[in-house]
């Protein structure tokens, strides 16, 4: 290579900065009214509606290798991409678990990129919003001052997360050089038939592989029979396995069950067993005066994974993983390498830093969109808002129960209501009605599979959902159910 000489060194007008500040700012502004709009007015706009064909390819291009106008990109933003979206912001989306989101929480997102911080570690301020989450989270979870907590992208992450700290803790620090090869053979964890598909994943990718996880059955309600896990772990013992996790759910995804999580602590403090919860949306739940008894026990738990952007609605995303043990997660993911040496004075001070509890280096500012959201709405009106969406549920439930042409498939425990169109070839008939609704823009449940038969589930997750959706998705259920028997 050459040596840079003066005259070929990049000059400021060389950035990436706009050569107008104040051509830029107007195009900023007009596209922060312009989501306000989107948000404010998206009732008016169809839940979902199928991409065109004709759209999706004009949508495709070569690699760009010049540059465009900001003014031109934000125009194919809001021709090809807005109208798109799978439409969880709306009051009628009620499909598979999803947060709607709030204005704050994206004025929040907007400051985080401005700010464009790494949140991997250092002594910033930014790190300090991520511990004041995680003081309120253990003040939320009754959990001590020891435990440790970390944003991560979703759930399915803070599970894997959790699988490998309790991994660790049974195993001891040689894991991490060895593997599973010292012990961790005949390691053997617990979950529900009900669980969540990604614990099956969490055990592949932690080494142990999907047969080292047992299915215990549940009751008629889902939650898992405590009884017969106990039965399962003495069968193990006496195979000479090694039960070392139970992993409890706090909301299942299919009808909203929520474990005996008293009765699973039981169990893990006999058996010496760690107690991992899913609670990726029901977890939040300790926020409503009404739910929160019911999740009684996960103030115990060894650790929890849920997520903000579900019940929370922190805009995605926002996944969060808390340990009772903040020395053992530490001990799990921290690894010492020249370049992140921690100083006691100047930027690199602050140890130890996100980075050290988790697999991620380089991280955004989530803590951002989640401490204005706790900031802006307080815990009780979250709360009150959880309980309202279990209330809506309740209405559907008794709409259904109200209604000689539907039938109700599963006990209605949370927010979940799973129900479907009575009729002679029922499945097909359901996922028509289901695709139909979808296509309609009326409203977004999704399908799941109860006892062999397929089910319209309507998840009410979104704090925009009203009763007027409600009667929307009932009637228009009728009315395609009318005209497909
Ligand atoms: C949504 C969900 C998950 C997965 O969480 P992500 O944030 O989507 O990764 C896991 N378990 C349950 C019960 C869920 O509802």
């Amino acid at each position: 290579m050459k040596p840079a000489s003066r005259d070929t060194l990049p000059e400021a007008d060389e950035t990436l900065d706009p050569d107008d500040w104040n051509k830029l700012r107007a195009e900023g502004h007009r596209m922060l009214d312009d989501m306000f709009n989107h948000i404010a007015k998206v009732r008016e706009r169809p839940v979902w509606r199928p991409i065109p064909a004709e759209t999706r390819a004009r949508f495709r291009e070569e690699l760009p290798r010049e540059g465009a106008d900001v003014a031109d990109i934000y125009r194919e933003f809001a021709e090809y991409i807005a109208p798109y979206t799978a439409g969880n912001v709306h009051p009628g989306f009620m499909g598979w678990v999803n947060g709607g989101g709030t204005a704050v929480g994206m004025l929040a997102e907007m400051l985080a990129a401005g700010l464009n911080t790494n949140v991997a570690g250092r002594d910033q301020m930014p790190i300090e919003v991520e511990r004041q989450i995680v003081l309120w989270v253990r003040q939320m979870f009754g959990f001590p001052d020891t435990a440790s907590g970390i944003f991560v992208t979703g759930t399915s992450m803070a599970n894997l997360m959790g699988i490998l700290v309790a991994r660790s803790a049974r195993i001891g620090p040689s894991v991490r050089q060895r593997g599973l090869m010292d012990r961790g053979a005949g390691l053997i964890a617990y979950t529900s038939v009900a669980t969540h598909g990604c614990i099956a994943q969490a055990m592949d990718l932690a080494g142990f592989g999907t047969d080292a996880l047992r299915r215990i059955p549940v009751d008629r309600c889902h939650r898992i029979d405590a009884d017969a896990l106990r039965a399962q772990v003495a069968v193990d013992r006496a195979a000479g396995l090694e039960p070392f996790l139970v992993i409890g759910s706090a909301g299942t995804v299919d009808i909203g069950a929520i474990d005996d999580l008293a009765a699973l602590h039981g169990v893990c403090r006999d058996e010496k067993l760690w107690l991992h919860i899913d609670g990726a949306f029901g977890a939040l739940g300790v926020l409503s005066p009404e739910i929160a008894p019911r999740l009684a026990g996960i103030e115990s738990a060894d650790s929890i994974a849920f997520d903000f952007h579900k019940w929370g609605q922190v805009p995605y995303d926002a996944g969060f993983l808390l340990v009772r043990d903040g020395e053992q997660h530490r001990r799990t993911f921290a690894a010492p390498v020249a370049y992140l040496r921690r100083e006691t004075r100047g930027l690199a001070a602050g140890s130890p830093w996100p980075c050290d509890y988790g697999p991620d280096m380089s991280r955004g500012f989530r803590a951002l969109k989640t401490w204005f959201t706790l900031k802006a709405y307080g815990t009780e009106r979250l709360g009150a808002m959880i309980g309202r969406t279990c209330a809506l549920a309740r209405c559907l439930e008794a709409q259904i129960a109200a209604e000689p042409k539907l039938e109700l498939l599963a006990p209605v425990q949370l927010n979940i209501v799973c129900f479907r169109y009575r009729a002679d070839d029922a499945d097909r008939v359901n996922a028509e009605i289901v695709a139909l609704l979808h296509e309609s823009g009326i409203a977004a449940p999704s399908t799941t599979m109860l006892d062999g038969r397929l089910a319209i589930r309507a998840a009410i997750v979104n704090h925009r959902t009203g009763m007027r959706d409600i009667e929307a998705l009932v009637s228009a259920v009728l009315e395609f159910g009318a005209r497909e028997t």
